[in-house]
């Protein structure tokens, strides 16, 4: 990287000292470093089972898959595809593939059969992990002979040419192979669409996670926050970065215990955090939603919760302090994360061992041993206190890149290491960082990805669709709705609910739209880029008037 020159950037760093990160060393070896000290500690509590695996456990079975997976075939710098919902596999599958050199690419198990296949084939992974039910959802599409083609793993009883997770688990520990692992070697692959476009795999290094990780817990004697006394909460989908790194990753390196739940149901959620005592909670802003307004709060005892973070998404202030009244001995605070920046840019500090105080509303402070500036989007100009722009951020933890994309990654790192978010915001006095608005074009439906470049594409392709623009409209329970404006190609015909369903049949359930607003144009600039933000102005201005 280079130094910036102070004339003409303003830098602004974390208000903890920069760490010594060791981050030399493969991510699954980071993690387990100090293994010996719990090995006989909880680390993952399986919530539906109620199944514990202690430390010893998880180590012990996340080498014997190492070894079936080379067994299979699988070689450094392969790609297997981890579509499960949050469960031990899941976190034995990605150990796993880390352990021989391999890459998880992760998969959201509700996406449709063709959302599958499009990550599938981007990423070319060569074997799935999954469950049956899924592998019937992918039989029927077209052309592709699951298990022939390539191959498929089930954790359940496994259909036709699939094989069962035991050929994996059942494996000799001993026979994991000797692989040389580099730290710019890539370990993770989450797809996402970033500033633009449709998604892309983001590869992150042993390099990239490791400082991710050694960024939020390491440091203070022995840990920023995390101890081994500490239970998360792992409802958030492992698919996704947050949960994979901040949850699971940090726990694994500080010892903690997970409570690995597969699935959102407040009452079953409330009971799990009671039996198993959960201290730590990562959530989204609909989940805070549901611990403060759901009356079932009121019949469980929380009290063992002393820390709710949330992230992926704006937290209102009016929220935070509802939950505040549902949990007071906690200390609540969000984290600023974007899949591309390993995901953590800044959090708040409110829970480290000297704490800082956070306002509400802020995203806390950018993390230790990076660097983040403000600039004017017009003119990329740096920016001072207060003045809000776009953020960047640029440090070891950041995306190696994206996949087979040169020019999507130079549009978003830039040549001096900067990755540019197209998120606004500002610092203010105190470092603290507040999120605006967001340049671009990214829609969140309670903090999952709905890239709108996707959509556009689909409708684009039928036959009585011209044009067609999506974008954002704010909604209370979800924060933002994908909502499109579509230009017929021939008369009037084509109904909204047509439109709605043609794209519902084809996407996961957040993608799908809520509105459908036919137009003679959709409003672009000479190059051709769609004028989102008239169109956004227009969806406001309608708002105002109803
Ligand atoms: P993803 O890559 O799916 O994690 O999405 C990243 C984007 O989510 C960011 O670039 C922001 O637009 C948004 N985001 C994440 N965390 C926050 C937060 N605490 N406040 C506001 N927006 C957020």
């Amino acid at each position: 990287n280079q130094v910036c020159d102070p004339q003409t950037t303003h830098v602004f760093k974390s208000k903890l000292p920069d760490i010594p990160i060791s981050n030399h060393i493969p991510l699954h070896a980071y993690c387990f470093e100090k293994l010996s000290d719990f090995a006989d500690r909880p680390c993952l509590i399986v919530g539906a089972a109620s199944k514990t695996y202690t430390y010893a456990e998880t180590h012990l079975i996340s080498r014997k898959i190492a070894a079936g997976l080379s067994n299979l075939g699988i070689r450094k710098g392969d790609v297997v595809m981890i579509l499960l919902q949050n469960s031990a596999e899941f976190v034995f599958s990605f150990l796993a593939a880390s352990m021989i050199g391999a890459v998880g690419t992760t998969a959201n198990p509700f996406y449709t059969a063709a959302e599958i296949f499009k990550q599938f084939t981007v990423s070319k992974a060569k074997l799935i992990i999954t469950q049956a039910m899924y592998v019937d959802k992918l039989r029927h599409h077209d052309g592709t002979n699951l298990g022939e083609d390539f191959k498929v793993v089930t954790v359940d009883d496994p259909p036709e040419n699939c094989l069962h997770f035991s050929v994996l688990s059942e494996a000799n520990e001993s026979e994991v192979p000797e692989v040389e692992i580099h730290p710019d070697d890539a370990v993770a692959m989450p797809f996402s669409s970033g500033t633009t476009g449709l998604p892309k795999g983001v590869v992150l290094t042993h390099k990239s996670l490791t400082t991710s990780v050694a960024q939020q817990v390491d440091g203070e004697n022995p840990n920023l926050y995390l101890t081994t006394e500490d239970v998360l909460l792992c409802v958030l989908p492992l698919f996704h970065i947050f949960s994979l790194n901040s949850v699971l990753l940090c726990a694994l390196r500080a010892g903690s215990g997970v409570l690995l739940m597969q699935k959102f149901e407040i009452g079953t959620l409330l009971e799990l955090i009671q039996r198993h005592r959960v201290s730590v909670a990562m959530v989204v802003p609909p989940l805070v939603l549901a611990l403060a307004k759901n009356p079932m709060v009121a019949d469980f005892d929380l009290s063992s919760i002393r820390l709710v973070l949330s992230g992926a998404a704006p937290l209102g202030k009016e929220l935070e302090e509802a939950l505040r009244n549902r949990v007071p001995q906690a200390v609540l605070g969000q984290g600023y994360g974007m899949t591309e920046a390993g995901p953590v840019l800044s959090m708040c500090l409110g829970f480290a061992k000297q704490p800082f105080p956070t306002k509400s509303g802020s995203c806390g402070t950018v993390v230790r041993n990076a660097e983040l500036k403000v600039v004017d989007p017009e003119t990329g100009r740096s920016l001072g206190y207060n003045q809000p722009g776009e953020i960047c951020i640029r440090g070891q933890q950041i995306m190696k890149g994206y996949l087979n994309d040169e020019k999507a990654t130079a549009l978003t790192i830039d040549s001096e290491g900067w990755l540019h978010t197209g998120d606004v915001g500002y610092v203010d006095d105190d470092d603290e960082i507040f999120i605006v608005d967001r340049v671009k074009e990214l829609i969140k439906f309670k903090g999952f990805q709905v890239p709108p470049a996707e959509l556009e594409g689909l409708l684009v392709s039928h036959p009585s669709i011209a044009d067609a623009a999506v974008v954002p409209q704010k909604d209370v329970a979800a924060g933002e709705v994908p909502v499109a404006f579509v230009v017929r190609s021939n008369g009037f015909d084509l109904t909204e609910e047509a439109v709605k369903e043609f794209i519902a049949k084809q996407v996961v359930f957040y993608k799908r739209l809520h509105k459908v607003y036919f137009v003679h144009a959709i409003p672009k600039s000479p190059s051709g880029k769609i004028l989102r933000k008239d169109l956004r102005a227009k969806l406001e201005s309608a708002a105002t008037q109803t």
